[in-house]
């Protein structure tokens, strides 16, 4: 499954920067989905539990963000953003030879994490999650 290997990849690079951030626990995980990627939200949340049982990432809260897909267009190399994606064509010279440039990808934006030190500062500062569907 292609969620599967995205969310041990997510899992790997969150685990190692907790780590080197000394973190005794990961609470929370912004991920970045492009809006082309085929990922499905519900679906790493669902590995992520599989996954993460057992490490200090068990009990983070995923939370996604999707993002516009990058285009290029061939004909005129002009880059834009996919705005309405019923519409593939180049909105400069009208070309429907377009490309994803980007997009298409889930990234790990950022993340929460507590050091079991009260005197540190946060790594990062506590904004309130947006609400996912
Ligand atoms: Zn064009």
């Amino acid at each position: 499954m292609h969620e599967l290997a995205v969310t041990e990849q997510v899992l790997t690079i969150a685990l190692r920067h907790a780590a080197a951030a000394q973190a005794t626990k990961i609470t929370h995980i912004h991920l970045v989905v492009g809006r082309l990627s085929s990922i499905v939200d519900d679906s790493v949340q669902f590995y992520w539990h599989l996954i993460a049982a057992g490490t200090i990432a068990e009990e983070a809260v995923l939370s996604f963000e999707r993002r516009p897909a990058q285009m290029r267009c061939l004909a005129c190399a002009a880059h834009f953003t996919l705005a309405d994606q019923r519409d593939f064509t180049c909105p400069a010279c009208g070309s429907p030879d377009i490309i994803v440039i980007g997009g298409d990808e889930l990234l790990l934006d950022s993340m929460e994490i507590e050091t079991g030190a009260p005197a540190d500062p946060p790594a990062l500062p506590a904004v309130g999650a947006p609400e996912m569907e």
